[in-house]
């Protein structure tokens, strides 16, 4: 997909599985099951979608899904097919080394796992020559998370890349370079980002875990894992009829289906119109 001089394309580092009803919180299981069907154990199918931009004479990744540092245990309790995603690069003629900047929305395993590798008892950065962005403060939560949302957190993503100094920590909204831009949208986490793409007059928005599938696109449809879901309403709110009234092409950081869309409003409802976007 093009945006003016801006390309990009959407890569997944493979299929997650989680529990359906903690993806969407209050809803109850007869509506969401309409929409993703659970397996065995109740889990639904989803995506970890992320973005390889050509942007600024810079290549530039959003989100590295979960990578290879899983246990069997824990690849199993998650579906775990990957990783995927230098598999997916090397389909564009792209090696690990010729990516020059990787953008976390946030830092849970399912977006960062992939910033590191394991080699023997070693971790290294999967992505050697490139700068890794991400916010100072989920960063410092990240250091130190709560006895609610520990198990989302794994050092191994993002302490070695800090160690080795190759972390930029940031603080709030920023464009990385001209056409990209990162927006602080908390909700999910205090301090998770957006990101936000323009060129030749289009734009593109990563609602990163704000609305992770089309499925979320109804307001009361929020995630169980969010921590400050009051404030996920609010942001739902502000961004959505946002993206709908401009026209921009919204994607979806875990849709398995519909990666990329554009948003009409329907008799009061939000849809999903697929784009396609290689
Ligand atoms: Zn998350």
């Amino acid at each position: 997909m093009k945006l003016g001089e801006l390309e990009f394309h959407i890569l997944s580092d493979g299929q997650l599985l989680l529990d359906g009803g903690a993806m969407f919180g209050v809803i109850p299981k007869p509506l969401w099951e309409k929409r993703a069907p659970a397996d065995s154990r109740n889990r639904i199918t989803l995506a970890m979608n992320c973005l390889l931009i050509e942007a600024a004479g810079k290549r530039i990744l959003v989100e590295t899904g979960a990578g290879d540092k899983m246990n069997a245990k824990l690849r199993d309790i998650y579906g775990l097919d990957g990783p995927r995603l230098v598999e997916g690069l090397r389909g564009y003629g792209l090696d690990p080394a010729d990516i020059d900047i990787v953008i976390d929305t946030h830092l849970h395993f399912d977006h960062c796992g992939g910033n590191t590798r394991a080699e023997k008892d070693r971790i290294l950065p999967t992505f050697p020559n490139a700068a890794y962005i991400a916010q100072k403060a989920e960063f410092d939560h990240a250091l130190n998370p709560t006895e609610r949302d520990r198990a989302s957190f794994f050092e191994e993503n993002y302490l070695p890349l800090a160690q080795a100094g190759r972390l930029s920590l940031i603080g709030g909204n920023q464009t990385i370079v001209p056409g990209v831009e990162v927006i602080v949208v908390p909700g999910h986490t205090a301090h998770m980002q957006c990101v936000k793409l323009t060129g030749g007059g289009k734009t593109a928005f990563l609602f990163a875990d704000l609305v992770p599938t089309t499925a979320h696109l109804p307001l009361p449809w929020i995630m169980g894992y969010d921590l400050y879901p009051m404030i996920t309403l609010e942001n739902k709110k502000k961004w959505i009829p946002e993206v709908v009234r401009e026209g921009w092409l919204a994607l979806f950081s875990h849709d398995a289906k519909v990666p990329a869309a554009y948003l009409r409003e329907r008799d009061g409802q939000w849809e999903a119109e697929p784009a396609k976007v290689d």
